[in-house]
């Protein structure tokens, strides 16, 4: 397997793709090149910090000169990238000009022999308008083209394959294609065709057709969304599920003299003053780029749109890693009232898809920035715990200092959610803590036997860990109020939590692997309780339901089973070797 996942923010996900040509942080977006017109060359973009970049077999292969010139050079070298490059197949060609003359095989064996580092699988794109019958055939010749491509993948060229998932607006249709290519050993999938959608800002079409092909793909694999390229949606669509983008929308808005912000565009004749400080931004003023000769200003407008664009997918990345990627879609939704539309409706209709995908706790507090706040996933996910365990909508005053009851900030002073008004003591306070976190009420009590002792620290009066019969049993974690099982809680959470509730379980070289080396990869995982979510704590057992660690689930668990690389699980406290 080609892709890492790392970590889980929203609906969506850091990771890494490993391809020949080195790695790809994802989420990422491949501009899109062609080759007959090089408004800014790809050594240009290698240069400004491009990671991975997208071209056409379809361009190439109808042009002799140039067909000639890449199997000759190799499309590395005739592009003149030293990144990855993915290959499209010609498909949205297909689709334009009614038909193209070349079958799945031989567009197969033609991608394979100019030696991309992705390769995408010819599909038979469904386009807006057909008919379902139509539809339907579409996602059958894609699934036959790619069944009869893929027993000639080979290990050994390196080249990572894409399925492409198709169906169009037919949503069972496009459920159906994504588990029949799942099935396939490929590396990658995409979502054939939401450009018509796009182009009409019906977003709220795109995120049906993305969450429903992610939440039927293996869930181990990147998706791919085609066409997706302006920069102030690319955080919603991250948001849903989507790990990777291609877009042509930098050179093609350069060519109508239009200049992308990451909260829309403006024409360049438009502006009075420059509102970037990308490299072309601060090399020009806005009247030296007016006045430039039409092609040196399309190159300059392509630079400035690109880096705009590359700079919205760090950005995204990073609010990420800071746990804050709802916000920055927040801000980015009121661009336009179509995607503010497309995400109040992705909130309510796919909340149990977003309870499953996004962390439970938080570093950050949660930003109350509008009413519709209530149905995202951290609060939705809370309050229906809370009435499960405890019967009752009010949060009992124990849970007032954890995550997401006291890390809030509102833009009213009225709270979202009813809080207790009642003295509770230390000893209640983490019991109703446990219960909550453990999913059952009175487990507490089981867990924080009468007697264990509560230290509290001196300088915020907060409860700090548990102690009992002088063994360390939990900490309270500081930013989210959680209990942080140790090893000797995990012994006592184990005697009280059936299996395989709250259970990783690792096989035998896993365990190996945690003793020597403190950490289990992911291929060392053979089941896992499919109730958690990421960022949950967890008892790592083996298939005897022997408690080997304790640790915290960064995957989901479906990502933690298949997933053949990363560490889908923190380990914290290990077992004395003689007790496993
Ligand atoms: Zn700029």
């Amino acid at each position: 397997m080609s892709f890492e996942i790392l970590q889980h923010d929203a609906g969506g996900r850091l990771g890494i793709l490993y391809t020949r040509h080195g790695k790809v942080e994802t989420p990422a977006i491949c501009p899109v090149i062609n080759p007959n017109k090089l408004v800014v060359t790809p050594k240009e973009m290698f240069e400004m910090g491009v990671q991975i970049v997208m071209t056409n077999s379809y361009i190439i292969y109808k042009d002799p000169e140039l067909r000639d010139k890449t199997l000759r050079k190799g499309l590395h070298d005739f592009l003149d990238f030293k990144g990855p490059i993915v290959i499209d197949n010609g498909a949205y060609q297909w689709h334009v000009y009614g038909s193209i003359d070349v079958d799945a095989l031989e567009m197969f064996n033609f991608q394979r022999s100019i030696r991309p580092d992705i390769g995408i699988l010819l599909d038979y794109p469904t386009s807006h308008d057909m008919s379902k019958e139509k539809a339907t055939e579409t996602i059958k010749v894609t699934l036959e083209n790619a069944r009869k491509c893929v027993p000639l993948i080979s290990k050994e060229d390196g080249i990572l394959w894409t399925g492409v998932i198709q169906g169009g607006y037919f949503l069972d249709l496009v459920a159906k294609c994504a588990k029949e290519m799942s099935k396939l050993p490929l590396d990658l999938h995409a979502l054939g065709e939401p450009v018509q959608f796009l182009i009409e800002y019906d977003f709220k079409k795109v995120a049906d057709m993305l969450v429903v092909a992610r939440a039927n793909l293996r869930a181990d694999r990147p998706l791919h969304l085609f066409g997706a390229g302006l920069p102030w949606t690319l955080p919603f669509f991250v948001a849903m599920g989507a790990d990777l983008f291609d877009s042509a929308a930098y050179a093609l808005y350069a060519k109508r003299r239009v200049y992308m912000t990451p909260a829309g565009n403006f024409t360049l004749d438009s502006l009075t003053e420059l509102i970037c400080e990308c490299p072309v931004c601060t090399s020009y003023t806005l009247n030296e780029l007016k006045k430039l000769e039409p092609e040196l200003q399309e190159k300059l407008l392509a630079k400035h749109n690109l880096y705009v664009t590359i700079t919205e997918m760090r950005r995204i990345r990073e609010y990420i890693r800071h746990n804050r990627l709802w916000e920055l879609v927040h801000v980015r939704a009121h661009t336009h009232p179509q995607l503010l539309k497309a995400l109040v409706y992705s909130l309510r209709k796919y909340r149990k898809y977003l309870e499953k995908r996004d962390l439970f706790t938080k570093r950050r507090a949660f930003f109350w920035l509008d009413d519709f706040c209530k149905y995202r996933p951290e609060i939705s996910r809370a309050l229906s715990r809370v009435k499960k365990v405890f019967g009752s909508s009010t949060v009992p005053s124990g849970l007032r200092y954890t995550y997401p009851f006291y890390q809030f900030e509102s833009y009213t002073d009225k709270l979202p959610f009813k809080l207790e008004r009642k003295k509770v003591n230390k000893l209640e306070i983490v019991r109703t803590i446990a219960d909550y976190q453990f999913k059952k009420k009175g487990i507490g009590e089981k867990i924080i036997p009468n007697g264990a002792e509560i230290a509290v620290s001196k300088k915020t009066g907060r409860i700090r860990s548990i102690l009992y019969e002088e063994k360390l049993l939990f900490v309270l974690r500081a930013y989210d109020y959680i209990l942080i099982p140790q090893i000797e809680g995990g012994k006592i959470l184990k005697e009280n939590i059936p299996f395989p509730r709250f259970r990783v379980i690792a096989s035998k070289r896993g365990i190996k692997s945690i003793i020597e080396r403190k950490c289990l990869p992911a291929k060392y995982i053979i089941g896992c309780d499919k109730e958690l979510v990421p960022g949950e704590q967890v008892l790592i057992v083996d298939e005897t339901d022997d408690l080997i660690a304790v640790g915290e689930l960064k995957f989901t668990p479906e990502e933690a089973v298949l997933a053949t690389r990363g560490f889908p699980v923190k380990v914290r406290g290990i077992a004395e070797e003689e007790t496993i």
